[in-house]
């Protein structure tokens, strides 16, 4: 019998309770990775679901809480999880935030908001993890960035900018890390269907414009992301770093 993709690998993902990461959360385990997803307490009862959805149907998921831009809840969470499975492979930082407002109407605390979370989160659950994939000379690292780090819009400069801060560090991590066997690489979901992704669309008239930009003339859904981020963690894209794919049904061609 061939071994799924995923044996004997483990990984841990974050904001994975709903939305994106959950939809990651489940491919992974469904490719035989030990996953540990990571949300907010206050995302309990949801990440129990999950883990109780993947011990169901014969994967394995254990419930990991922190705050991402907390950097000793962050280190806490990083030890247990090496603790409990003794190393990990790949590291998908997932969890994000976002507000929409003109750049005249963000307080500074709102921008603070996005960048603790979409930007420093990626750095410190990144950070944590270096020690260890740099001592085994093998690690993945898929960053959730956003096609709005390559192109914002109106009302989203804020998370649009920390983003793009995102996309750079992807770039200047991998150039970092590349002869210790690590790989860096992002994914820039278009507009998907999540409660994230309602904010873009939040009547039948903008709903419509959006699918109009978009070449394929529809939303993305959360398992249209997760084939990327497979991709990125496969042995198939050992030799590709530094990259930053649009998975966006063709919203933006760059
Ligand atoms: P979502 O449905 O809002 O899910 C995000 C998850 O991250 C939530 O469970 C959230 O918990 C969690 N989270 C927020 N702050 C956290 C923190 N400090 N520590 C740990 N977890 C935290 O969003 P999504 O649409 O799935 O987005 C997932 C990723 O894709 C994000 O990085 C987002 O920026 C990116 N993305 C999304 C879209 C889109 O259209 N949906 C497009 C491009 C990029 P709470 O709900 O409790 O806050």
């Amino acid at each position: 019998m061939i071994p799924r993709r995923g044996e004997n690998h483990t990984a841990l993902v974050t904001g994975a309770s709903r939305g994106i990461g959950r939809a990651i959360a489940e491919r992974l385990a469904a490719e035989g990775y030990r996953v540990f997803a990571n949300d907010l307490e206050r995302q309990a009862s949801e990440l129990a679901d999950l883990v109780a959805e993947i011990t169901k149907s014969g994967g394995r998921c254990e419930a990991v809480y922190c705050d991402v831009s907390n950097p000793r809840s962050v280190e806490d969470m990083v030890h247990g999880c090496l603790v409990a499975a003794g190393s990990i492979d790949l590291l998908v930082n997932n969890a994000g935030v976002l507000s929409v407002h003109p750049v005249a109407e963000i307080e500074p605390d709102e921008w603070d908001r996005m960048f603790d979370v979409n930007t420093k989160g990626t750095f410190l659950v990144t950070k944590a993890l270096l020690g260890h994939f740099r001592g085994r000379k093998a690690g993945r690292i898929v960053n959730i960035a956003s096609i709005g780090g390559k192109r914002g819009g109106p009302g989203q400069s804020h998370y649009c900018a920390s983003k793009a801060a995102v996309i750079n560090f992807t770039q200047v991590l991998a150039m970092e890390i590349a002869r210790d066997g690590v790989t860096v690489n992002a994914v820039c979901p278009g507009i998907i269907d999540t409660d994230m992704g309602r904010n873009n669309y939040r009547n039948e008239e903008s709903l419509r414009q959006v699918k109009e930009k978009t070449a394929m003339g529809r939303l993305g859904y959360p398992a249209d992301v997760v084939g990327a981020v497979a991709f990125f963690a496969s042995d198939d894209a050992a030799f590709i770093t530094g990259q930053s794919l649009n998975v966006d049904g063709g919203i933006i061609f760059h």
